[in-house]
């Protein structure tokens, strides 16, 4: 049975409500009836009525307000006006609401029934044109979804993949397809030749595409690449597109890529006259974005490759070796130079643990003390055959960590040899010299001197004793590097300190020093042997009070940091020239501004930092010329010291 149209009737109970409801059950409606604005408001949530009829008032509220407000939540739905009187005014605000018809007393049959079939057709033909227009939108927000996802898959497909020729391809089909083009093509601009040639094409014979030059003077692709305008046309015959084909439609976007038009992105129609529109325009100027953009990813790759390969030829050809690790000390790179000197063979150790990989005693212990953030102890990887390299170990932020190694086996020879010839020579001196010492002390007991020769006596002693000094001094240098001492007792640096200070008491005061010292109060204990700290300490102040002229300033301070001892000596003396720097630690070695007459023999440094290395420590020099130096001496504590 067909579903009877329902019509609600909004009107108060009187006499026309009667007779209109009778009216249109026999007319075949079905009726619902609201006597006040609540059941009206009711019947509207459970159901939807093909049609309202509703009175000037109901249940004390205006007709006309009660309809606005129906039609704002369904707009589609026609309403009767029932007016109480022919009311030109209230008829008028009724129509100009949206109403469909109004009815007024004294009332018809027909005229009612006309009224609302009337009203029907109208909502029918309403509804009709809406539901039209909303498939026509839907087809085409459909079509913009599809363009949409067409262009988000581009785009996708322009991150991820560095193969040009695919970008391209696709850039050139998806132009095609957006358009529904008959063929499309990538023109790029060859700057030598001034010619375009086809980078991508679709539709087009291979042979044509891949032989297709075009001058870009007097063409059409041309005009884009010089003005960077796009140009399309749609013409009714065939247009002969300057020195090309013969074309019915043609849309052209210019290619751009950091201010500059590199080429040209064609579509064009040569069959049918299936016209362009400016929307396709607009799909073709974003196409051609996508276009340039994988265009210069390719040559930031292609550059970023060449880089990379430029650095593999440089690292694979030097001498040293060099290991690339990632955090967890895992191979990123290792070159023919670390295979050569550990043995390694032509394997791919790539990802590999480094210590899995290389077995070496030393090496194994720096990295351990790498990880374990402890002072190294040597940088050097030795061999069993007598090799040893210099290791370098430079953190690298996101990556990890670069290790370098330097051969320098045949400066550690050189360096034996010199320590050997060094104690040899030191050993042989020692005995005439304290024979010469010994006679000279016996002179002016066989006989009485006159002033001269004492004099001359006073010349030998002082030179003999220089001797001496430097024989000791390079004793002591060649028993501490050879590693004799391993005295190891609890140390009070601060006690050695004022020991040496209350020693050089007098020289401090001949050359009127401002002579500070700065220290701590609860200074740890050092754990090391006191006769080499206090060599140490000695040389360091020595040395600040001899290159400090008269009147000047020397400060000595010792303070802890976590568990380190810092040992600083500074001074407002001659300075040390920045090219010195780096060898004043070596031995024999003087600095070439040290003022003449300096006594000294250039090893006290030399043996300081061998002290300072035997104790697990490091020292450095901070230099002005002019205006003084710093020597910094950093120690373990005790505590620390035994640990280690
Ligand atoms: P030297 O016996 O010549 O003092 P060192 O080994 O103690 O030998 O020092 C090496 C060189 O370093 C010195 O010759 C001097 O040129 C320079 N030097 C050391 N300490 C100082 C300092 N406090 N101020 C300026 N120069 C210094």
């Amino acid at each position: 049975m067909p579903q009877m149209d329902l019509i609600l009737l909004a009107m108060e109970e009187t006499p026309t409500l009667g007779l209109l409801e009778r009216a249109l059950r026999a007319g075949g409606y079905a009726v619902a009836v609201a006597k006040d604005p609540a059941t009206l408001e009711k019947v509207l949530l459970e159901t939807i009525p093909n049609l309202l009829v509703i009175t000037e008032t109901l249940g004390g509220k205006k007709g006309i307000d009660l309809a606005a407000n129906v039609l704002e939540r369904f707009p589609t739905m026609p309403i009767i006006f029932f007016a109480n009187a022919d009311n030109p005014a209230l008829v008028k605000q009724a129509l100009k609401l949206g109403l469909s018809d109004y009815l007024h007393p004294p009332l018809k049959i027909d005229d009612i029934v006309h009224a609302i079939q009337r009203s029907q057709k109208r909502a029918q033909q309403l509804g009709d044109w809406v539901r039209r227009e909303i498939r026509r939108t839907t087809a085409s927000l459909e079509q913009r979804v599809d363009e949409m996802g067409t262009l988000v898959k581009l785009g996708r497909a322009i991150t991820s993949t560095l193969d040009l020729d695919s970008v391209l391809t696709s850039v050139v089909t998806a132009a095609v397809e957006l358009t529904n083009a008959e063929e499309g093509h990538l023109l790029l601009l060859d700057e030598e030749t001034n010619e375009l040639y086809m980078r991508a094409g679709r539709n087009f014979e291979e042979n044509f595409a891949r032989t297709f030059r075009l001058p870009v003077k007097d063409t059409l692709a041309g005009q884009v690449i010089h003005t960077g305008q796009p140009i399309a046309f749609n013409h009714d015959s065939p247009n002969k597109i300057k020195t090309a084909y013969l074309v019915y439609s043609l849309i052209y976007v210019p290619l751009r890529s950091h201010d500059r038009v590199i080429g040209v992105l064609g579509v064009d129609n040569r069959q049918s006259k299936r016209p362009f529109s400016q929307h396709h325009e607009l799909l073709m100027t974003v196409l051609a974005e996508y276009a340039a953009i994988a265009i210069e990813n390719a040559q930031l790759y292609q550059a970023t490759e060449n880089e990379r390969s430029k650095l593999a030829v440089t690292i694979n050809n030097i001498q040293d070796g060099v290991i690339l690790l990632d955090k967890e000390n895992r191979i990123i790179l290792i070159n023919p130079a670390v295979r050569r000197i550990f043995g390694l063979g032509l394997g791919d150790f790539t990802g590999k643990p480094v210590l899995e990989v290389i077995s070496n005693n030393d090496f194994t212990t720096l990295l351990n003390s790498i990880r374990q953030q402890s002072p190294l102890k040597a940088n050097e990887v030795t061999f069993e055959d007598g090799r040893v390299f210099n290791y370098q170990y430079t953190p690298i932020p996101e990556i990890g960590s670069v290790i370098t190694l330097e051969d320098i086996s045949h400066l550690k020879m050189l360096d034996r040899l010199k320590s050997d010839f060094i104690h040899t020579i030191s050993h042989d001196l020692r005995s005439p010299l304290t024979a010469i010492m010994g006679y000279v002390e016996l002179l002016d007991r066989v006989g009485p001197l006159n002033d001269q020769q004492k004099q001359f006596v006073r010349h030998v002693q002082a030179s003999a004793q220089n001797i001496t000094a430097l024989v000791n001094d390079l004793l002591d240098l060649g028993r501490i590097e050879a590693g004799f001492d391993t005295r190891k007792d609890d140390v009070s640096l601060e006690q050695i300190l004022q020991f040496t200070v209350d020693n050089l008491g007098r020289q401090i005061a001949d050359k009127k020093l401002d002579f500070q010292v700065h220290l701590d109060p609860q200074l740890p204990m050092l754990r090391g042997n006191p006769i080499r700290l206090r060599q140490m300490v000695d040389n360091l102040l020595v040395n600040a009070v001899k290159y400090t002229p008269e009147g000047g300033k020397v400060t000595v301070s010792l303070r802890r940091e976590d568990s380190q001892v810092i040992f600083e000596v500074a001074d407002t003396g001659v300075g040390i020239p920045p090219a010195d720097q780096p060898h004043i630690f070596e031995k024999f070695y003087r600095a070439s501004n040290a003022p003449k007459g300096t006594p000294g023999t250039g090893l006290g440094l030399a043996i300081v930092r061998s002290i300072v290395e035997n104790h697990q420590g490091r020292i450095w020099v901070e230099s002005k010329v002019g205006q003084g130096t710093k020597f910094v001496v950093v120690l373990p504590a005790a505590e620390q010291a035994a640990a280690s």
